[in-house]
């Protein structure tokens, strides 16, 4: 997870985006109880918080990379793909807890609730869970404030992730109570995630390769070197898969000074 800066929120979501919320508190307010005890379910309109604009916009910024694991996602993104980070129609503290209704209604067409997540992350573990410092504090309705909230899940649109979590080879560790409950909460330091795992073989393959024939002056190997290098040089850029864990690699295993073979 890296630091991300969404930017300016699209149009839709201020002008139709604003006037769903609106008209969601009003259907909200006039039978509250119902939405509380589930007898009665909110409708949200992903033609608004999945409108192409807002997608597209959830792309620039994000490189096209989930927002919490940094995997390359697939287009067309699928509506899924955008996530609320405050769970929009129901929240749970954490996974095995009954989720409760209505969830956070009021910010669903809300840009500085939006993400874009992958399948792994969003449906597979975050799910509904919204973990906070101190649940009996959670906001249950628009008449109280989200500001009074701890939430224990980082929003890498509003703070640095790696004041939190660090990698261990492909495998994140929580350095804070709350990068502690991240990983958790989503999974992140499951074994199973296959792209990531393939990066961080690849870069230590890449290393021990560069490592071993850095100073060989055949031709073929030379330009492998350097092709090779090229693509370890640019593995920690914000625009590349898995860049945190890239990162944290290629900071404890820096590459050999090139070598320059004169020509002949
Ligand atoms: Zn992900």
């Amino acid at each position: 997870m890296i630091r991300i800066d969404k930017g300016e929120a699209p149009n839709v979501l201020l002008t139709q985006g604003v006037d769903a919320a609106k008209e969601l508190c009003s259907v909200y307010d006039k039978d509250q109880a119902a939405y509380h005890n589930g007898t009665k379910r909110l409708t949200f309109n992903d033609g608004i918080y999945g409108h192409q604009s807002v997608r597209d916009a959830l792309d620039r910024s994000h490189h096209g990379k989930c927002a919490f694991c940094e995997v390359h996602i697939p287009k067309p993104y699928a509506l899924a793909h955008v996530e609320h980070w405050r769970p929009k129609g129901s929240v749970t503290q954490e996974k095995g807890i009954k989720a409760s209704t209505p969830g956070y209604y009021w910010l669903a067409y809300c840009w500085d609730n939006l993400l874009l997540a992958c399948h792994f992350c969003n449906s597979s573990n975050k799910g509904v869970q919204f973990p906070l410092a101190d649940p009996t504090r959670r906001a249950s309705n628009h008449h109280q404030l989200v500001a009074a909230e701890a939430p224990m899940l980082l929003n890498p649109d509003a703070e640095d992730p790696s004041e939190h979590i660090e990698f261990v080879e492909e495998i994140p560790r929580g350095i804070s109570p709350r990068g502690i409950a991240t990983i958790k909460a989503l999974g992140l330091d499951r074994l199973e995630h296959t792209p990531r795992d393939a990066l961080i073989a690849k870069l230590r393959s890449d290393h021990d390769f560069i490592a071993r024939n850095n100073a060989d002056p055949h031709p073929e190997l030379i330009s492998e070197v350097a092709r090779r290098r090229e693509f370890y040089g640019q593995a920690g850029d914000p625009a590349s898969p898995f860049s945190a864990m890239a990162a944290a690699f290629i900071a404890r295993n820096p590459l050999p000074d090139p070598v320059i073979f004169p020509v002949d």
